[in-house]
């Protein structure tokens, strides 16, 4: 769909689940992709299927995020394309929430996105070209649900946080964009379990969970040199989950 040809991307969280499908995606367009994840076994299995590559990183350990950029950079001597989609979603009532908890999923969700765009854009600076794009959700910017007030608060966080990082970077011909899944088939959603996973279904008006490449694909657009014109900017993609004012509208 999008001409990527020749052009370097990274995906963090790229092993499994969303950060797969984008990188499915990234590859069908073309770009060699280098998938930044803690899944060591998955990330190599997956560089192998797509004639990419690998690196082990923690996307909360600031030198390994540093290492990261540096690395690829030297490799390929380029990086086009980041996308930022690390993320966990562990549920906990705001009642038995520790500052532990808290603290994780700000750090794995929303400093690392602080990492990623702080440490790539001086090579993407360089080039006066790049492409970021994060993964956000709709819970916390739109929505709500149960035990996740620190998800929540992580990924409406996200949204502040390229709102600004977009004015600062626009100057250098880079562009940063935010998707917002819904509810999508990947192997973190299906350890929420099946009651939770057939509710949301009743609750999409198209009546299916999203895919990973669903995502995927709205990333390749935000990616492609096309979107060029778009920053600071984020995409809902959730089979009009958010839409209906009550249930009885889902027909
Ligand atoms: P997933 O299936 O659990 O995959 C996440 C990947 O990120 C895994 O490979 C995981 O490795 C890796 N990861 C976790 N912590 C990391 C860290 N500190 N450093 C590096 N890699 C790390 O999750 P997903 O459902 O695809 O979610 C991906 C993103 O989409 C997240 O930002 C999430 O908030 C967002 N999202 C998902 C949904 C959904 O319905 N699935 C909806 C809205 C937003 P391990 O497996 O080794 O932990």
């Amino acid at each position: 769909m999008f001409d990527l040809k020749g052009q370097i991307a990274i995906v963090t969280g790229g092993a499994n689940g969303i950060g797969r499908g984008t990188v499915n995606c990234l590859n069908q367009a073309g770009a060699k992709v280098v998938i930044a994840d803690l899944d060591q076994y998955k990330g190599e299995k997956v560089a192998e299927e797509v004639d990419g590559d690998f690196i082990s990183v923690d996307v909360t350990v600031e030198e390994e995020m540093k290492h990261l950029f540096k690395t690829v950079n030297e490799r390929y001597g380029k990086i086009d394309i980041l996308c930022a989609n690390a993320g966990i979603f562990p549920q906990v009532a705001l009642s038995d929430m520790t500052v532990e908890d808290f603290d994780k999923v700000l750090n794995v969700n929303l400093k690392s996105t602080f990492f990623s765009v702080k440490y790539v854009a001086p090579y993407m600076k360089e080039r006066g070209y790049g492409r970021i794009v994060v993964t956000s959700s709709i819970t916390g910017p739109i929505t709500g649900y149960p035990g996740w007030a620190h998800y929540a608060a992580s990924k409406a966080g996200q949204l502040g946080f390229i709102h600004s990082a977009a004015l600062e970077l626009a100057q250098y011909g880079i562009t940063i964009n935010a998707v917002q899944p819904g509810n999508i088939k990947t192997e973190g959603l299906i350890e929420q379990g099946q009651a939770y996973m057939d509710g949301m279904r009743a609750n999409i008006p198209l009546h299916e969970l999203g895919e990973p490449e669903d995502i995927g694909v709205a990333a390749c657009f935000f990616a492609s040199r096309e979107a060029k014109f778009i920053t600071g900017q984020n995409l809902v993609i959730d089979g009009g989950q958010i839409l209906p004012e009550d249930p009885g509208a889902i027909l």
